[in-house]
């Protein structure tokens, strides 16, 4: 109980600047390891404002930014404006001291609704060290959880597996066979990537750090994702040869503006574990069976389906059409525009209300 109502007391102590971090019932804050570490972390928060992001040297250590340029991967947990600066409420549910560090875990929520239910985009951990005569500083969740993973280093790719996954060398090879001929084609120099991979996406998740993120939990289906700033690429139940996300790091950063990156990597490297083809036979397979589906606004065609994005597929095909009439020279002039109206307009040379009919007949006659 001593606890508890010193717990509640030192609540409104932890507020700082724009913070907002408010403690759990039974969080012991006493001793001074303990409060340096909270008003470290509470100091973190507060330098989030919007968009921007605090001076992360001050909280990380070199090694961490020579990574990543952003170590903390729990930031954009939602999507690309920071957690921590969205007006959720931060709730430290958990503060442990150990020998190496100052162990938070931290609530992300709001309130939902007039009846007051929680809605919880987030539970985090965060681990400061102290033992250093600079000042605390975060050891990053990756240093702590990699523990238990295994890495292999393959050319210019370094791939991070859990213990228990057999790591299948045929695949990896694969990968680096494309990887080398994109380079070639493409007349680019390979660029080191982090490759994380594990059987599901929630693994991938705790290996960030989270307890609970909200794009965890329901039912498991193949998932990629890319960092082309960092150079790192996490693939949940694809093993070591998704070629799509490493499209992305390679080719996201020369088009910026192109509407059609996604369709790119489709084209070499298909979607969510299976081939362009293949996506697009299951597009089309929806198309004969719904003559009403319009695709004249294909921006806004999607429909339910656990293992394909339409509109991917349908920026894939584009990819591929521009591809089969003048090669990686066509790639590079269809990536360099900015809208899908001009894509349509000048390169597909399809006036507006016939991408329709242009699009179901090159889908169905795709194979
Ligand atoms: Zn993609």
């Amino acid at each position: 109980m001593i606890k508890y109502l010193l717990s509640l007391l030192l609540t409104s102590l932890t507020l700082c600047g724009n913070a907002q971090t408010y403690l759990n019932p039974g969080v012991d804050t006493s001793g001074i390891e303990v409060q340096t570490a909270l008003k470290f972390f509470n100091h973190y928060l507060a330098g989030f404002n919007g968009k921007e992001l605090p001076d992360l040297s001050k909280f990380w250590e070199a090694d961490e930014l020579k990574l990543r340029t952003i170590p903390d991967q729990q930031i954009y947990a939602i999507n690309d404006s920071p957690l921590y600066s969205q007006g959720y409420k931060a709730t430290i549910l958990y503060i442990k001291p150990t020998d190496k560090y100052i162990h938070f875990k931290t609530q992300f929520s709001a309130v939902n609704d007039s009846v007051g239910n929680i809605m919880t985009l987030a539970v985090t951990n965060h681990y400061v060290a102290l033992n250093d005569k600079n000042g605390p500083y975060f050891i990053n969740p990756f240093t702590i959880n990699l523990g238990s993973w295994q890495s292999k280093h393959l050319r210019n790719v370094t791939f991070f597996y859990p213990t228990q996954h057999k790591f299948n060398a045929r695949k990896a090879d694969s990968l680096i066979q494309q990887i080398v001929k994109l380079e070639k084609n493409w007349n680019l120099k390979p660029i080191d990537i982090l490759y994380y991979l594990a059987n599901t996406w929630d693994e991938l998740q705790k290996l960030k750090g989270f307890d609970f993120a909200l794009s965890m939990g329901n039912r498991e289906k193949p998932s990629g994702i890319s960092d082309d700033k960092d150079n790192q690429v996490f693939c949940a139940g694809l093993g070591e040869n998704y070629f799509h996300e490493v499209v992305h790091v390679y080719l996201n950063r020369l088009y910026p503006k192109s509407p059609i990156r996604e369709g790119l990597a489709v084209f070499y490297g298909g979607s969510m574990g299976h081939s362009i083809d293949w996506q697009l036979k299951r597009v089309n397979a929806y198309l004969e069976k719904h003559p009403e589906a319009d695709l004249n606004n294909f921006e806004d065609f999607w429909y339910s389906d656990l293992y394909t994005n339409p509109g991917s597929a349908i920026r894939g095909l584009i990819c591929s059409i521009v591809y089969k009439k003048d090669g990686i020279m066509g790639l590079k002039r269809l990536m360099s525009y900015t809208s899908m109206k001009d894509i349509f307009k000048l390169e597909l040379k399809v006036e507006d209300g016939q991408w329709n009919s242009y699009l179901r007949k090159h889908i169905k006659g795709h194979y």
